[in-house]
């Protein structure tokens, strides 16, 4: 973890701290080796077993948010607890989720956040960006209240796995480039939801428009349609905030 109590105030690892876990209270020991991003370990296994391993692109996004957001201890009705990634000011939980999650946890994690969005990282797995790229190209952009790509369900098992999520699901790719999409070459996360079809609309955002959206409460904009919208358009509806 990036915190631990230390004489009762949070702060990150560093060598010689003694620190105890501001989830459960027992003793954490500081790891700040070469091989991993400096944190914070418990002394015996973790209390959270929902905790993923850090890395370098959990930190760096925790660290878009106000540190007093970061790694907020949750209890859940009957006395069970969770450390969200971030819990905004406005009581949404954002998670940040770099390693497979089956369909089954992420279905406990919604139902025990409640109010939360998922931030997927898209390069995990080395191929991703380059067939997700591969899937823009195959498709023609929807348009409806904002731009947005139709995929067909299917051997995409990124897109497939969150597809059905209930919060909303935003892909980071980070820095990759879409060519001949009329984006922006960078920066932007893909909000992907079913629609009424079976299919999928990935709509995407710029990273900071999503990043403001949670921590100011600021409206998600997405890109304007470009050809004006004709034809069908099953997503006009959809529920964007
Ligand atoms: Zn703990």
């Amino acid at each position: 973890m990036k915190y631990a109590l230390v004489n009762g105030d949070r702060q990150e690892a560093k060598a010689g701290l003694r620190g105890v876990c501001q989830a459960c209270d027992l003793p954490m020991t500081p790891k700040c080796g070469q091989q991993r991003i400096h944190h914070w370990a418990h002394r015996t296994v973790n209390c959270d077993a929902w905790w993923e391993r850090e890395t370098l692109w959990h930190r760096d996004w925790k660290n878009r948010f106000p540190q007093e957001w970061q790694e907020n201890r949750i209890t859940g009705p009957e006395g069970d607890f969770h450390i969200a990634d971030v819990r905004t000011h406005y009581g949404t939980v954002l998670e940040f989720q770099h390693s497979h999650l089956s369909a089954v946890d992420r279905r406990l994690r919604e139902a025990f956040y409640g109010n939360m969005a998922w931030i997927v990282d898209g390069m995990r797995n080395g191929k991703d960006p380059a067939t997700f790229a591969s899937f823009l190209s195959a498709n023609i952009p929807d348009y409806g209240k904002v731009r947005g790509w139709r995929f067909q369900l299917r051997r995409f098992p990124l897109v497939d796995n969150w597809v059905s999520a209930t919060s909303p699901v935003y892909l980071d790719f980070g820095d990759t480039i879409f060519p001949n999409t009329g984006l922006p070459p960078h920066e932007l996360l893909w909000r992907i939801k079913k629609a009424r079809t079976g299919r999928v609309i990935v709509t995407p955002f710029l990273r900071q428009n999503v990043i403001d959206h949670y921590k100011l409460s600021t409206p998600l904009e997405g890109f304007d349609p470009h050809p004006p919208p004709s034809g069908p358009q099953d997503y006009r509806s959809m529920d964007w905030p």
